[in-house]
């Protein structure tokens, strides 16, 4: 009855936040900020401002490493986040907890054992732009989420990229399946993903480039987040390259970005 009540509280504030007034100052960072904002038609756009309201609000945001936290950085990452929602009846990231931004890339401490009987423990560290935690927060290098977005169009992003692992880690273990709509579409998903999957670590070893980074062969879980950083900023030539990637991708994510509107006009213009 308790989590029944909280989940209508909760509805009905976020269902209030559709009228409340998306400050003018936010506005300006949105469009300063996530470049993908201009892309979007008039309608979509209302529905990414009510979900940054909402994320915003619920979500904490926590500076690390002497970056102090401000709206600037609140309204960027949620932009990114809520960019995959819009158009999908879900709840918003409810396995994420807290957002965590160091001013550049931060080191990760890494202890892995192989998996052989005995095996050796590998300890040292890592340097990372992005990293997301099953147990309920992302961690982001800032200058890495201005440097991804202040180019729409080049395939990379390290929000996105986070957010997707974030998605894929509601459907259980990090594997490159997140929680999809029916039976049907898991059979569907794991054949065109791992078809795709084997094709660009094939494309790796014999040293062909493809429009997917080369970073998805890593594991089904990366190759996953990889795919849908491709999907929002290099969505023509996916669509062409790969077309039953995107067509699965598009069914999942409920949006075509291939028909938003070019980015590229908006900089040939100036
Ligand atoms: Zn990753």
């Amino acid at each position: 009855m308790g989590g029944f009540l909280t989940g209508f509280l909760k509805n009905r504030k976020r269902e209030r936040l559709r009228s409340a007034r998306f400050p003018d100052e936010w506005l300006c960072i949105l469009k300063a900020r996530v470049p993908l904002f201009h892309r979007l038609n008039e309608v979509d756009q209302v529905e990414l401002m009510w979900r940054i309201q909402v994320f915003v609000r619920e979500k904490q945001f926590e500076g690390c490493g002497g970056l102090e936290m401000s709206d600037e950085l609140r309204v960027t990452i949620a932009g990114h986040g809520c960019l995959l929602l819009l158009h999908r009846d879900v709840d918003f990231y409810p396995l994420l907890y807290s957002v965590l931004v160091y001013p550049s890339a931060f080191l990760v401490p890494v202890n892995q054992q192989s998996d052989e009987i005995g095996g050796v423990v590998h300890e040292g560290s890592d340097l990372l732009c992005g990293e997301a935690w099953p147990t309920g927060a992302i961690v982001l290098a800032w200058d890495e989420v201005c440097r991804a977005s202040s180019d729409d169009h080049d395939g990379t992003n390290v929000a996105i990229h986070e957010f997707a692992h974030l998605l894929d880690m509601e459907g259980g273990a990090a594997d490159g399946t997140p929680i999809l709509g029916n039976s049907d579409d898991y059979s569907r998903w794991a054949e065109v993903l791992s078809a795709e999957y084997r094709h660009l670590r094939r494309a790796n070893r014999r040293g062909r480039r493809t429009v997917l980074d080369q970073y998805g062969t890593e594991d089904p879980a990366e190759f996953f987040a990889v795919v849908t950083e491709t999907f929002f900023e290099n969505p023509i030539e996916m669509k062409l390259r790969h077309p039953s990637l995107y067509q699965t991708l598009m069914a999942f994510y409920r949006q075509d970005p291939s028909r938003w509107r070019s980015g590229v006009d908006r900089r040939t213009i100036s």
